[in-house]
C-alpha cells in the first residue's frame, strides 16, 4: 500500500455537495479526511460501490442533553422545559453511572441518525464524556452550568448559591484542561451557561471570562420562556438578550438556545451581535411556541438546527423548520428552500462551533465525517431532487452508514464500535428506576410491555 493510497473509495453514490447540489460520483478517502471527489477510481485499500445512496456532511446537532431522553414523549406535552417542570424526574437526581448509561443512549441514537457531531451538555459531563465518545461521535462536550438551586426553581423561585457557582467554574476549567482535543480530536469542549434565569450575574461574568481565556463557544437557553423573560426583566430591569450583552455573553462565541420570547430591539441586537441563534423547531413548535427565524435572518443573525430534548432526527428538524418557517409568512419564498435548511443543520452548525473550515461540507480537505442514506425506498422512489427528497420525504431510519473522521461507526444501520442493544437495555433499566423515585410522576412507566429487549 503506497502513501498516496486511499484508505476508502465510495463509488457510484450520489454526493450533496456545496449548496445541496448533488452528483454521482465517486468519493475518497484518506486518514481522517475526504482526500478525492470526481469519476476517477484511484486505488483504494477497500472500496465500498454504494448506488442508490445519497451521501451527506454528518449533521451537526448544536444543542443536545443526550442523557435527558427520560423525559422524551412526556415533556414536549407539559409545556415547559424539563428542569422547570413538577411531575418529572431531574437530571440533579442522577448519579454518574446513571447519567453514563442514559448519555450513552443519547449520543448513539444521534449517531445513528446521522448526527455526526453533538454539541451536549449535561450534568456529569466528566463521567459520561469518555463513554459518548466511544460509540465513535463527535462531542462538542459540556457540563450543565448554573449557580441556582433547581429545588427552588421547581417552586418558581430563583435561589443562586455562590460556593455553588464557583465549584461549577473549577470544575468547568478542570473540564476543559482535561478532555479537550481526547478521542482522536473527536472530543471538544464548551461551556453551557444554563440561562439567564438560573444563573447569577456574577457567574454569566466568570463564565464569559473563562470562555474568552480557552477561546470556547459558550451555549445558553436564550428567550425560551415568557416566565424567563418576565424572571429577568423582574430583576434585572432588562431582557434577557439585553442582559447577556451587558455581560459580555452576546457575540459569535453564543450559541443561543430557542429565542422564542424576545421582541424587535432584542432581534435587531441578536443580529447586529453574531450570536448564533440555535433553533429547536420540533419541540418548540410542540410547546405551542417558536422562533422568529425569519426576522432573525433578515436582522443578520445566522440561524443553525437542534434536536434538543427530543430525540436525534434532524431531517426531521429541518423539515420543521422548512415548514414552520412558510407558515410563518405565509409563502414559499426564493430564500426559504430546502437548501437553505440544509446548510442550517450542517454547514451553519460548523460556523457556530469555529470548524467551518473542517466540518459541514462534502469536499475535499474536508473531515471525513458523512451520513450515507439508502434512497431505493419505497418512499424515496422517484427521487427527481435528492436534496428535495431528503428534506421532504427521508427520515432518520433512511440512515444506512455513518463515518465520523473517515472511520465507519455506523455500518448498515449497526454501531461498529458499541453494543447498541446493551445500551439500550441498560439506559431504560436506569430510566425505570429514575422514574420510580420521582413524587407524583405525569405518567406510570414502563408502558410498553416487556422492555427492554
Ligand atoms: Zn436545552
Amino acid at each position: 500500500m503506497t502513501d498516496d493510497m486511499l484508505d476508502l473509495l465510495i463509488t457510484d453514490a450520489t454526493l450533496l455537495l456545496a449548496g445541496g447540489v448533488a452528483r454521482t460520483t465517486n468519493l475518497g478517502i484518506r486518514g481522517k479526511q475526504i482526500a478525492f471527489i470526481g469519476d476517477e477510481r484511484p486505488a483504494a485499500a477497500r472500496t465500498l460501490a454504494l448506488p442508490g445512496r445519497v451521501v451527506t456532511p454528518g449533521f451537526v446537532n448544536t444543542h443536545y442533553h443526550a442523557g435527558l431522553n427520560f423525559v422524551r414523549g412526556v415533556a414536549p406535552d407539559c409545556g415547559f422545559a424539563p428542569s422547570y417542570t413538577p411531575g418529572l424526574p431531574q437530571a440533579s437526581w442522577l448519579n454518574e453511572d446513571e447519567a453514563l448509561a442514559l448519555s450513552r443512549l443519547g449520543a448513539l441514537e444521534a449517531l445513528r441518525a446521522g448526527c455526526t457531531t453533538l454539541v451536549d451538555s449535561f450534568v456529569h459531563a466528566e463521567a459520561t464524556v469518555a463513554g459518548m465518545a466511544e460509540t465513535g461521535v463527535r462531542l462538542f462536550a459540556s457540563q450543565r452550568l448554573a449557580d441556582v438551586d433547581f429545588a427552588s426553581v421547581l417552586e418558581g423561585d430563583r435561589r443562586f448559591d455562590r460556593a455553588r457557582g464557583e465549584r461549577q467554574l473549577e470544575r468547568a476549567a478542570a473540564f476543559v484542561e482535561r478532555w479537550a482535543g481526547q478521542a482522536d480530536g473527536r472530543i471538544q469542549v464548551h461551556l453551557t451557561a444554563h440561562a439567564p434565569d438560573t444563573c447569577s450575574v456574577e457567574f454569566l461574568r466568570e463564565i464569559a471570562a473563562l470562555a474568552e481565556r480557552h477561546d470556547l463557544p459558550i451555549s445558553t437557553h436564550l428567550a425560551q420562556s415568557q416566565d424567563e423573560v418576565d424572571w429577568v426583566r423582574a430583576r434585572h430591569d432588562r431582557s434577557p438578550v439585553e442582559l447577556l450583552d451587558e455581560l459580555g455573553l452576546l457575540n459569535d462565541r453564543l450559541l443561543a438556545g430557542h429565542c422564542i420570547h424576545v421582541d424587535e430591539a432584542d432581534i435587531a441586537r441578536l443580529g447586529r451581535s453574531g450570536a448564533h441563534v440555535v433553533h429547536i423547531p420540533v419541540g418548540n413548535a410542540m410547546s405551542g411556541r417558536i422562533a422568529p427565524t425569519r426576522r432573525l435572518i433578515d436582522a443578520g443573525a445566522p440561524i443553525c438546527l437542534a434536536t434538543d430534548t427530543m430525540h436525534g432526527d434532524m431531517i426531521e428538524v429541518m423539515r420543521w423548520t422548512l415548514a414552520i418557517g412558510r407558515l410563518q409568512a405565509g409563502f414559499v419564498a426564493d430564500d426559504w428552500q430546502p437548501r437553505d435548511v440544509f446548510a442550517m443543520g450542517t454547514g451553519n452548525g460548523a460556523t457556530a462551533l469555529g470548524w467551518a473550515d473542517r466540518l459541514g461540507l462534502v469536499a475535499v480537505g474536508m473531515l471525513a465525517d458523512l451520513a450515507i442514506l439508502d434512497f431505493r425506498q419505497l418512499h424515496l422512489t422517484p427521487c427527481i431532487d435528492p436534496l428535495g427528497s431528503l428534506i421532504h420525504n427521508a427520515t432518520a431510519a433512511d440512515v444506512e452508514s455513518v463515518l465520523v473522521n473517515g472511520e465507519l461507526v455506523i455500518d448498515q444501520g449497526r454501531a461498529t464500535r458499541v453494543d447498541d442493544a446493551a445500551i439500550r437495555a441498560e439506559a431504560d433499566r436506569v430510566c425505570q428506576a429514575l422514574w420510580k423515585r420521582c413524587p407524583k410522576p405525569l405518567r406510570p412507566y414502563p408502558s410498553v410491555a416487556g422492555t427492554p429487549r
